[in-house]
């Protein structure tokens, strides 16, 4: 998984699946930042960012599926609303349930690279000499990290948690900006027993504080459970949906998320959505079943 891995090919692939996801290139564009993210002007200019990390070759791509989750929605809300305040996402929390919907449920799962490792070992001839397995399994592995965006899914929502508290420790007791990167590095040692070298890796490693985007943080957790409990509706109601994902039929998809969540934009609210799509109130027992489920096998926990 380290090695050099050439970066035009990199952006190729990344262009790639974009495109299978149905993202439109006629009314959106991929550019490349230090944080990967999406704007959506209105749903025919919806343009999105990546970074290529050249010792790293899904990187940059899950970065890319994560911010396509983020288009096909703006780019996929109704045109009458366009021009209107409705013409958005419904909530951060729903939006961050179709980027990691894109990103997790799709992208890092089994079904999906059995359709795409070949793509991918084609565009790197020599460099991927391990069965789609190999590949999976170490997409997947679990372990500490520093760095937020490159978590695994299961230690992800402890990056949430250490940003969330803090978010409270600075508007509810008063914790000052100089003391922050102490603060972060406690928390990081005590969740996830790592801790940064530096504020690059740790405390400034996002951009939502510097933009004044406090409370986001926490919508990342609340997209994991919406996008576990959509996509355990949508395994029902979509008939074979896995063996969709692994012919690489991805449109069907993106057409149920259009009818069901996207072209509403802010018309219904998020608590409207996930009801009406699900049938049910959020609830977090469909994550720690996926979670359960999809470690359990990686890991052979039996
Ligand atoms: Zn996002």
């Amino acid at each position: 998984m380290r090695q050099s891995f050439d970066k035009d090919a990199q952006k190729a692939f990344s262009l790639f699946i974009l495109k299978e996801m149905g993202y439109d290139f006629s009314a959106g564009r991929l550019d490349e930042s230090v944080h990967p993210f999406a704007i959506g002007l209105s749903p025919g200019d919806v343009r999105i960012t990546t970074r290529y990390l050249p010792d790293d070759v899904t990187s940059a791509l899950f970065g890319t599926i994560h911010e396509g989750g983020h288009a096909l929605y703006e780019q996929n809300i109704d045109p009458e609303l366009a021009g209107t305040p409705l013409c958005t996402g419904t909530s951060m929390g729903i939006h961050e349930s179709q980027s990691r919907f894109w990103e997790n449920v799709i992208g890092r799962s089994r079904p999906f690279w059995e359709r795409y490792y070949g793509e991918l070992q084609r565009r790197f001839p020599g460099q991927l000499d391990v069965p789609v397995e190999d590949f999976y399994r170490a997409i997947n592995v679990v372990r500490p990290s520093l760095i937020r965006i490159e978590a695994d899914e299961l230690t992800y929502n402890l990056h949430i948690i250490i940003r969330y508290e803090m978010e409270k420790q600075i508007f509810n007791e008063g914790l000052k900006a100089a003391d922050l990167p102490e603060a972060w590095n406690a928390k990081y040692r005590e969740y996830l027993g790592v801790a940064p070298d530096n504020d690059a890796e740790g405390v400034l490693q996002d951009v939502h504080w510097s933009g004044g985007s406090f409370g986001y943080f926490p919508s990342y957790s609340l997209g994991n459970m919406y996008a576990a409990q959509i996509a355990d509706t949508m395994e029902r109601e979509l008939n074979g949906m896995w063996e969709l994902v692994g012919r690489g039929e991805l449109l069907p998809i993106k057409e149920w998320l259009t009818e069901r969540i996207y072209r509403h934009g802010k018309l219904l609210e998020p608590s409207e959505i996930i009801e009406r799509v699900t049938g049910k109130p959020l609830d977090p027992d469909y994550l720690v079943q996926y979670l359960r489920r999809k470690y359990s096998d990686i890991y052979r926990l039996g």
